[in-house]
């Protein structure tokens, strides 16, 4: 075959964002038993399957429990609940995330309220924090956005200087670190989202709460399950129905003995785009130097960033953007939002604009990273993003 026929084959090969069949076709002979295991009981809620991926996930993340719940938005809903927050409190968090983290406290009565990331990690802007907290404050949720973590020690120190709890977004970020520790290890609970796209996801919906306080533990599992109180039929209050499956539990137990391969995998393709990126018109975002991150997502920033997507988009290289419109802009909840608050957003206002995430997965191959790095050099913009 002549040479130029095997690049033009080659370069019309589609490249997804991300691919979820080739993990699953890889390990279906470790998936099909274990999902016969559960077919074989008939034991499909909260069975075995999911007592065991609980004691084996809270064991992974070095916390003492793992509640599974149903998803990771019931993840933080939970959470918030169960350590007391309601109509009439506020809940500080980020603007730049998937809507369900200002949902869930929105759907347990609070008000959202939100500081602006810093402008090199996208993540909470610390230096920002203390001012958005207020007398009705009553918890914090920093979001390890694209599996790298937020400086969650320097969070905590704020919110135990004002009484605060701290709830960790870690539904992108799972065996990410912050200083050493697994990501929703240090806050009062971390919450996980198993979506299937997420670096530990399921076949189906999926999330899980960890913590080390054994109150707050029993609390949510009972609450997970209709406030019931050890005995079937009794109630000890109003709880409600967020619990895992036991085929999820069994297919997360097969792959949770994959993530630090995965993630391993996922930084080695990280680092090869920021070494093939270097010098070209995008930037990578940064990570902060206090976490391990597990690049659920690689985003680069770009002040073209529709000319440059319709062109890798033109040559088979799928991308996304994570997330195009900040919360304070969102029509859910820009009620809760000041105009001058909303203003004060600057920095998620201006990158919604110009991220672009790049095609990430474990198995994508080392020549495919090459050729999305080659695909982006070719771009010749007419700016270049401000140095921020
Ligand atoms: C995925 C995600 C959630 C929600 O998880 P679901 O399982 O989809 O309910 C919450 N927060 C962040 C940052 C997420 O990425």
């Amino acid at each position: 075959m002549p040479m130029s026929h095997v690049q033009a084959q080659n370069s019309s090969r589609i490249i997804p964002l991300a691919d979820l069949q080739a993990q699953h076709q890889r390990l279906w002979p470790e998936l099909q038993p274990a999902i016969d295991r559960v077919f074989a009981t008939s034991d499909f809620i909260l069975g075995e399957e999911v007592r065991l991926f609980e004691a084996e996930f809270a064991a992974y993340c070095h916390a003492s429990e793992a509640i599974a719940c149903g998803n990771g938005t019931d993840a933080l809903e939970l959470a918030l609940w169960a350590i007391g927050v309601g109509p009439g409190d506020e809940v500080i968090t980020v603007p730049n995330t998937f809507a369900a983290t200002a949902e869930a406290i929105v759907r347990c009565g609070a008000v959202p309220r939100f500081v602006d990331v810093d402008p090199q990690t996208l993540l909470m802007d610390v230096c920002k924090l203390e001012s958005a907290i207020t007398p009705r404050t009553r918890a914090i949720i920093p979001v390890h956005l694209y599996g790298s973590c937020a400086d969650v020690s320097a969070v905590m120190e704020i919110a135990s200087r004002h009484g605060l709890s701290v709830i960790e977004d870690a539904a992108q970020a799972q065996g990410a670190t912050s200083h050493g520790k697994k990501a929703g290890a240090t806050g009062r609970a971390g919450c996980f989202s198993f979506y299937p796209g997420k670096n530990l996801g399921a076949c189906g919906d999926a999330g899980a709460v960890i913590t080390s306080d054994r109150q707050l533990a029993d609390r949510l599992r009972q609450a997970r399950d209709h406030g019931r109180a050890g005995k079937k039929y009794e109630h000890a209050f109003v709880g409600r129905n967020s619990r895992m499956d036991s085929l999820q539990g069994a297919i997360l137990r097969v792959k949770l003995r994959y993530l630090d391969a995965w993630n391993a995998r996922r930084r080695e393709i990280a680092t090869m785009y920021r070494d093939l990126l270097a010098g070209t018109s995008v930037v990578p975002v940064a990570v902060p130097d206090t976490s391990e991150p597990v690049y659920h997502q690689f985003v680069v920033r770009t002040a073209e960033r529709e000319a440059l997507r319709r062109a890798l988009d033109e040559e088979g290289i799928r991308t996304g953007i994570h997330y195009p419109i900040p919360l304070h802009r969102q029509p859910a909840f820009a009620p809760y939002v000041s105009v001058a608050e909303a203003d004060r957003l600057s920095v998620a206002d201006a990158t919604a604009g110009q991220i672009l995430s790049l095609p990430m997965y474990p198995e994508l191959a080392d020549r495919d990273v090459c050729r999305v790095a080659a695909s982006i050099s070719q771009c010749r913009p007419a700016a270049r993003i401000p140095a921020a």
